[in-house]
């Protein structure tokens, strides 16, 4: 039997996709064994040219990592896609924005302000800012455009499954590979992992009395073992988190902060995320009940940590 031409790419990311996919350990033996890695910038070493003389369609899957938040990013989710025939978001940046996409609170030049011109630690000599053509006697240096606005793959374009996470665990990646690897894929547009329900379904916390008088931060109190994180005031958002990594950060006393993405049937994983956390605030009162929720102190990053590009609002409005 043919081997399958696999390619793997990162966009706007951390480079923690890249590996959890070597997370899957001696399996990576099954899977040469069975596909062979055309493309892969980060441990191959092949060309984008290499990319663009491929017939189209002669990737089998392309498992692509990270947002779009720059036009060498769109270029190649582009070209991957006209090349593959099954395109895969994988990890929280591709699904859903990921972390990148707080960037979608700010525009370019505010982000090239800060980063480039306010730190304390940046040389007071003017405004240098990267350009994307720079003229130089040897010829012309380029720079990628800087957008803007993060995108998700699927903005920009056609894909077929998601594998959520920041990052995938070993095992939700696994699934999706054998299902691969043994002809087996779900419907187009499917989120692979072991769990259509929320973190909630696989935590162990008990939960019974469902009000809070506090918000805490997580330094600020020790949770014991056994009682949900969230009844406790810590703003866990497994509530409003699709399942499947096992509720892995609340086994070790940490809020679940929502790299899996919303749960089946969710649009908006923040909007799900504020319902849960106004169901359990304990008081009548607006007052009171604005005192407790000032003590949430970035209500974006805390909703939308994994996904305001992905969300109904998706970035804070341009001036
Ligand atoms: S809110 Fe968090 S701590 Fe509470 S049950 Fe759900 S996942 Fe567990
Ligand atoms: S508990 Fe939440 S933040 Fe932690 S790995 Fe699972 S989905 Fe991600």
């Amino acid at each position: 039997m043919a081997k399958l031409k696999l390619a793997l790419y990162w966009a706007a990311s951390c480079g923690g996709c890249e590996i959890a996919q070597l997370m899957i350990g001696d399996k990576i033996l099954k899977l040469i064994e069975a596909a062979d890695i055309v493309f892969w910038p980060v441990a191959i070493d092949a060309k984008y040219d290499d990319v663009e003389a491929m017939p189209a369609k002669s990737i089998d899957v392309c498992l692509f990592n990270g947002a779009i938040r720059n036009s060498e990013q769109e270029h190649m989710a582009k070209m991957l896609r006209e090349k593959s025939k099954i395109l895969i978001a994988y990890g929280a940046c591709a699904c859903r924005g990921g972390i990148p996409g707080l960037g979608n609170l700010h525009d370019r030049q505010s982000i090239f302000n800060t980063v480039y011109r306010d730190t304390v630690s940046t040389e007071k000599n003017g405004n240098i800012f990267p350009q994307t053509l720079f003229r130089v006697s040897e010829g012309d240096l380029t720079l990628p455009v800087f957008y803007d606005t993060v995108s998700t793959l699927n903005q920009v374009v056609d894909v077929e499954y998601y594998i959520p996470g920041c990052p995938p665990e070993e095992k939700t990646t696994w699934l999706a590979l054998e299902a691969l690897l043994e002809g087996k894929l779900p419907p187009k547009g499917t989120v692979i992992s072991h769990n259509v329900k929320a973190v909630c379904d696989e935590c162990s916390r008990k939960r019974d009395i469902k009000k809070i008088k506090k918000i805490y931060r997580n330094f600020e109190i020790i949770p014991d073992a056994e009682t949900c994180l969230l009844e406790l005031g810590l703003l866990c958002t497994g509530v409003a988190t699709r399942g499947g990594c096992g509720a892995l950060c609340p086994q070790v006393n940490m809020p679940c902060t929502g790299c899996y993405g919303p749960v089946e049937g969710v649009i908006d994983q923040g909007a799900h995320f504020l319902s849960a956390i106004a169901s359990v605030i304990d008081s009548k009162d607006e007052e009171e009940i604005r005192t407790i929720i000032n003590d949430v102190l970035d209500p974006v990053g805390t909703c939308y940590r994994y996904s305001l590009p992905d969300s109904l609002v998706r970035r804070a409005s341009l001036k």
